[in-house]
């Protein structure tokens, strides 16, 4: 599902994030990375999302190495095969928790009301049907969380690539959301998490160790 050859990345500016990470993540898999602050996690989930290009090697998602898309493929490729999950949730300000899930559907061309029908099921599945019309800050981070899992999972994408997911939560509902990420692992969708918490990784099948930059084991 996701291979990274030789992939190097420095910044403009002339940091090396990463040099010389080969990997490879099998459809089905749940895979945390870990390792230090600053070591390049961050960076390389960039990359396996997408969201970024390497500067050297190559990165290939669900058989398309990402250096031979346009902009336009790319976007494509993340809207239909990637689903995001970070720290700080990312949800819309001000708006109703059913419309935050709606917007993972945008890139679909399904018109609002089917976007708000899967939104509404895909919280559902998240055990937050009775929340959907309440905002962002009437919600508790476990809550936002969740919100934004439902979001990266709408679209039903391959692949679920979660940046330290429960980094800005309490023990309890960290454990819900990884709860949820485990049974979405269930069902069949990649998943990649990022995480600095020794004991959610080690409850985790696959992990990549990364420092200064390589993978150390
Ligand atoms: P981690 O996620 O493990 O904390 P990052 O991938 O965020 O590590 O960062 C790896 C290195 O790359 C750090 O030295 C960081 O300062 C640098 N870095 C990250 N993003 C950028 C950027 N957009 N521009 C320049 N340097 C960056």
């Amino acid at each position: 599902m996701i291979t990274l050859d030789q992939v190097g990345k420095t910044y403009p500016g002339g940091v090396t994030a990463l040099r010389d990470v080969s990997l490879t993540i099998e459809g089905g898999e749940l895979v945390g990375v870990v390792g230090p602050s600053g070591s390049g996690k961050s960076t390389m989930l960039n990359l396996i999302g997408a969201l970024d290009l390497p500067t050297s090697g190559s990165v290939t998602i669900a058989g398309h190495e990402l250096s031979r898309l346009s902009d336009r493929q790319l976007s494509a490729l993340r809207g239909r095969t990637i689903g995001f999950v970070f720290q700080q949730y990312h949800l819309a300000a001000g708006v109703p928790a059913v419309d935050n899930v709606a917007d993972g559907l945008l890139y679909t061309g399904l018109g609002l009301r089917e976007r708000r029908r899967r939104a509404g099921q895909a919280l559902e599945r998240v055990g937050l049907a009775h929340r959907a019309t309440n905002r962002p800050h009437q919600l508790s981070g476990g809550e936002k969380q969740r919100v934004a899992i439902a979001r990266a999972v709408v679209g039903e994408p391959d692949v679920v690539l979660a940046d330290e997911p429960t980094g800005s939560l309490d023990s309890r509902s960290g454990m819900v959301v990884m709860r949820l990420l485990r049974e979405l692992n269930a069902g069949g969708t990649t998943v990649v998490v990022i995480t600095h918490d020794r004991e959610i990784a080690a409850g985790l099948p696959h992990r990549v160790e990364i420092r200064d930059g390589q993978v150390r084991s």
